[in-house]
């Protein structure tokens, strides 16, 4: 998903994630390839297939990861980060001039739906809780993710600037909305809007508050998922420098309102609730109305996986109570 990070040595880190953490606790633990791996990974490893050859393989850890790239690459290699990505990645190579075969895409095992855990939860810091509210289902969003991961196997998402990658990363996004949205079974206009929502939401919320640059695509995301067919009204850079300064904003706001030294999770929303307040409709700026969209979609975003944590912040400040 998130490219904070790319290596190329005789392969290379395709995509990245959010923000990276550690993985697991070290201690070696068994690998979960396709002889063990639970259910869920099976059934998604061989949807996979139809899109090329692509092996999903679960890892708990730091050292297991080391140990299943020496499997398959063969070798020590280097530029591997010390942190890996939280989130789903995938991870290509090279093998002279030619691409490797196999797209493997890797997934922490504490964040797959085996675990209880909710994938948007965590890659969201569980700081809107670690039980959100959909439009779909916690397993749905799970699988979109996947099915992004298997966009970023295609060679035309191979390398690039940050611009580049921008671009990759919405189109992975779309890619997953419109084989989940036109392979279920019940792929009604309801179920593609609804997953719809819980996409843009999740993007609007990475791209403000955790993720790298070229995976500050929630606008774009928004704006292709909900008007298609639309020419964007902003460049990508235009997007990026709104989410950075709309994350300003934001962290700005919290730290002001914050009792501690690090604000709560009701201090961060309710200084998004206060930004989206203070917005002033009327700005023409082109810079100062995407960060304006940022903001608004921002507090809508969080209203989406949290109304109730949204809706008693926001009783509070309408009642004037600190
Ligand atoms: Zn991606």
């Amino acid at each position: 998903m998130i490219a904070l990070y790319r290596a190329t040595i005789t392969w290379m880190f395709l995509v990245t994630m959010l923000a990276f953490a550690g993985v697991g606790d070290g201690r070696a633990q068994s690998v979960h390839t396709s002889a063990d791996a639970p259910a869920s990974t099976t059934k998604l490893a061989e949807e996979l297939r139809q899109f090329g050859d692509i092996e999903l393989i679960v890892f708990k850890n730091r050292a297991e990861f080391l140990d299943l790239v020496e499997q398959r690459f063969g070798s020590k290699h280097t530029g591997i980060p010390d942190k890996l990505p939280r989130s789903p990645f995938t991870v290509t190579g090279r093998d002279g001039d030619a691409h490797l075969g196999t797209c493997r895409v890797f997934v922490p095992s504490n964040i797959t739906p085996d675990t209880g855990d909710e994938v948007f939860a965590r890659l969201m810091h569980n700081w809107f809780g670690t039980r959100l509210s959909y439009a779909t289902s916690a397993a749905l969003t799970y699988r979109w993710l996947i099915f992004h991961e298997a966009r970023h196997c295609q060679p035309d998402h191979f390398g690039g600037d940050v611009l580049k990658d921008h671009r990759d990363e919405v189109e992975a996004d779309l890619f997953a909305h419109e084989q989940l949205a036109s392979t279920s079974a019940s792929a009604s206009a309801t179920d593609q809007n609804a997953l719809a929502r819980d996409i843009i939401a999740f993007r609007i919320i990475t791209s403000a508050l955790i993720a790298g640059r070229s995976h500050m695509i929630g606008l774009s995301v928004q704006q292709k998922l909900q008007t298609p067919g639309t020419p964007p009204t902003f460049t990508a850079q235009q997007e990026i420098n709104a989410f950075l300064a709309a994350r300003k904003l934001v962290i700005g706001r919290a730290k002001t309102i914050a009792t501690a030294v690090n604000p709560t999770n009701r201090e961060l929303v309710r200084a998004i609730i206060e930004l989206n307040s203070e917005v002033d409709p009327a700005t023409t700026d082109p810079q100062a109305v995407l960060v304006r969209m940022v903001i608004t979609a921002l507090d809508d975003a969080i209203a989406h996986f949290a109304p109730a944590l949204h809706q008693s912040v926001a009783t509070l400040q309408s009642n004037g109570s600190p």
